[in-house]
């Protein structure tokens, strides 16, 4: 497909100037000389407002780590998509493995924010991907397809346009050991049928990020493979080079 978006997930990371300074860094660095290859940043929900700003006149992308599905109202310390559409979020990354595995977040939940961000015109990263002990009794699979079936639930072939998938192993993010080309290989194609059955052939168009210990010198091979369509950065995204190193490994290949 040749497409690329590059994000960047910062997590519980940066305070507001760490957030301003990371950002101008990287628009420093930052030649956008290609638009089939996307860069997004997704700084936590205090720094979007500052990051927007700084970000307003370039064609670096916004996005948030969550939200929540309902419009408004007693919701305590939750952040809905208005207000997120309010400071020019476009994307909204959803069902992250943290999330999972800290907040009690099932494919129930991630479904019904999956549906309220499509509904509020904003591009939902659903990721997806398997833990250690899943992928050594071999379960790789059937969890993969468990959470695109049930995350993807009630998303018709027009509503797939606004997805990306990123597929994340949990025992390869943060842990400094990427999955390897081969693994990535496989379960790229698989997800890329998985979708193809759900959607049929729009889904040839939705861009499929790897995740899990990204850096500059593994995304070149990475990005090789037809169906690897980016990447969701966590630690390298914090470093303006690195994101940018990355980000240009991607410019290279289209
Ligand atoms: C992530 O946060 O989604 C991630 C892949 O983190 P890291 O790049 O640090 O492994």
């Amino acid at each position: 497909m040749n497409k690329f978006l590059i994000a960047g997930n910062w997590k519980m990371n940066t305070t507001i100037s760490d957030a301003e300074n990371l950002t101008n860094a990287i628009i420093e660095k930052y030649k956008n000389t290609n638009n089939k290859v996307k860069l997004l940043v997704c700084p936590p929900f205090i720094n979007l407002s500052a990051v927007s700003n700084i970000i307003a006149e370039s064609t670096i992308l916004l996005g948030a780590q969550n939200c929540h599905w309902e419009e408004n109202g007693a919701y305590t310390g939750e952040i809905s998509l208005n207000m997120l559409k309010a400071v020019d979020c476009e994307y909204v990354i959803i069902g992250h493995s943290e999330r999972r595995a800290m907040f009690g977040e099932t494919n129930e939940i991630i479904n019904k924010k999956l549906q309220s961000v499509l509904s509020n015109s904003l591009t939902a990263i659903l990721c997806i991907g398997e833990t250690l002990e899943q992928r050594e009794s071999g379960r790789t699979f059937d969890i993969l397809a468990e959470q695109l079936e049930k995350g993807l639930a009630g998303i018709n072939m027009e509503q797939s346009k606004n997805i990306v998938i990123a597929y994340e192993p949990v025992w390869a993010i943060g842990t400094g050991v990427a999955a390897s080309i081969e693994q990535v290989d496989e379960a790229h194609n698989k997800i890329r049928e998985m979708l193809v059955a759900l959607f049929g052939d729009v889904a040839n168009e939705i861009l499929i990020q790897y995740g899990g210990s990204v850096n500059e010198n593994n995304s070149s091979e990475l990005f090789s493979l037809k169906n690897v369509n980016g990447a969701l950065i966590g630690g390298a995204s914090l470093k303006a080079d690195s994101f940018i190193a990355i980000y240009n490994n991607a410019l290279a290949k289209v």
